[in-house]
């Protein structure tokens, strides 16, 4: 039986009491960082800031933030708020960004992530009569062994797949019957593509969900891999340093992601004065932990952009929602002074019929920068009339010049010549940074 909610009580608890929740919470982690962690015992004090001082939800405007420097500052365990005997698992970033960050989870923290991972199944319509099929990769990155507690919390019957082989993996999911996929997007569209290419009929495979995240993904892409496997595709959130998968979750709804506000608390800010922004205006999302024990951040900038609604969502969820990360504020590119985010060429170019298989390749020629879009063909769309190439080339990069502001050379290649991601896609070859 398909149940609507997996921790309903909580899930649609009414907005005063998650209020005295966080707030209990709060003051309790504030208290716990402030005994435990010096970096946090320093911060304050410089700031003049008690733990006591932490009398409403408002208060947490008066902690300090902590930046992803702040944990390589640290590296390894300078923010650990617990003995290492009461840490029972470590994990690190995926070092998208730089340096690796080392986390620690005690079991009551991986307790709380499988819960929360289980939210984020039965909201995508899991149950436990389902097999879950985990394609993120296992090990220090957290997706794999994130969405593995969520699905064994559940009860369903966890298929622990890890990511790469793709043939291997189209094998399991034709012959072990796989109900639910895990992967990231990236991954999602390319299994898709091979399912398309060994002629197989995605309609009679008995997938009928993915849970899609750990990587910045456009609705056009959503609606692309649904096409291609023949299911309802839902976004994940999460990042390492706060838990991993599961910070928040979308519901049927897929208007923003819930987040899990009984363990963690959203902030957006100005990225650039570090002040609150209203409900509905776009800025840097923060996270403080409220009952992480082994590494419990408070106001954790994670430089990706979103907004926040606590508008009622129909799925009867209380949570507030965030929307879909357009990207980092890192991944943010500076072309001749125009801000440009890869999400906003990927909605272009799928807008335009093709795949989200594209590069974007980066460089500073005489003091100038340069963009060039490669952007693979599709089979259907494919030519080798050089002067159709040349005008179809011309006509993206109109469009992106029309509605970016940009002007890029588009390079079309040939079908299949863009290196496929298992894990999350590498979008943007800098060269000038690489020049720094
Ligand atoms: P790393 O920082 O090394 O990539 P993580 O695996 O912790 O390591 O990545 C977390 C980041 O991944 C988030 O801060 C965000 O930028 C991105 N991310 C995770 N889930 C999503 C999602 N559903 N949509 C967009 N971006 C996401
Ligand atoms: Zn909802």
């Amino acid at each position: 039986m398909s149940q609507k909610y997996w921790n309903e009580q909580i899930e649609t608890a009414p907005r005063e009491q998650l209020d005295k929740m966080q707030l209990e919470r709060l003051q309790k982690t504030v208290k716990h960082v402030y005994d435990n962690v010096p970096l946090y015992r320093e911060r304050m004090d410089a700031a003049g800031v008690k733990p006591e001082d932490v009398k409403t939800l408002d208060d947490i405007c008066r902690l300090p933030f902590t930046s992803k420097q702040d944990l390589r500052d640290t590296y390894p365990y300078g923010m650990f708020a617990v003995p290492m005997e009461d840490v029972v698992r470590l994990h690190a970033s995926s070092g998208t960004t730089g340096k690796q960050i080392v986390v620690g989870y005690t079991q009551n923290d991986l307790d709380i992530w499988d819960e929360i991972c289980a939210r984020a199944l039965v909201a995508a319509g899991g149950t436990k009569a389902d097999k879950v099929h985990v394609s993120y990769g296992y090990g220090l990155f957290t997706g794999g062994l994130g969405l593995h507690g969520g699905a064994s919390k559940l009860g369903a019957t966890c298929i622990p797949v890890s990511s790469g082989n793709t043939a291997r993996q189209i094998t399991i999911l034709q012959d072990f019957g796989s109900d639910i996929l895990c992967c990231t997007p990236s991954y999602a569209m390319y299994i898709g593509e091979e399912v398309e290419k060994a002629g197989i009929d995605s309609s009679k495979l008995p997938l009928r969900a993915g849970i899609f995240g750990a990587e910045p993904w456009t609705e056009e892409m959503r609606r692309q891999i649904e096409k291609k496997l023949n299911i309802k595709a839902y976004d994940i959130y999460g990042l390492t340093e706060i838990m991993g998968p599961g910070v928040s979750y979308e519901c049927e709804c897929q208007k923003g992601m819930h987040v899990n506000e009984d363990h963690f608390i959203i902030e957006i800010i100005n990225p650039d004065t570090g002040m609150p922004v209203p409900d509905g205006e776009q800025g840097e999302i923060v996270f403080s932990c409220i009952t992480k024990e082994a590494f419990p951040l408070l106001r954790f900038r994670t430089k990706d952009i979103g907004v926040i609604t606590h508008e009622k969502c129909e799925c009867g969820r209380t949570f507030v929602r965030m929307s879909k990360p357009r990207g980092r504020t890192d991944d943010m590119l500076i072309i001749r002074g125009v801000n440009v985010f890869p999400s906003q060429i990927e909605t272009v170019v799928l807008r335009m019929g093709y795949a989200p298989n594209y590069q974007l390749i980066v460089d500073r020629v005489n003091n100038l920068d340069t963009l060039e879009v490669r952007l693979e063909m599709t089979p259907e769309l494919f030519s080798d009339v050089t002067s159709e190439l040349e005008a179809t080339q011309r006509n993206i990069a109109n469009e992106l010049k029309n509605l970016l502001g940009v002007s890029a050379k588009v390079t079309l290649v040939a079908p299949g010549s863009i290196t496929r991601s298992e894990g999350k896609a590498v979008r943007v070859i800098d060269h000038r940074k690489l020049h720094d």
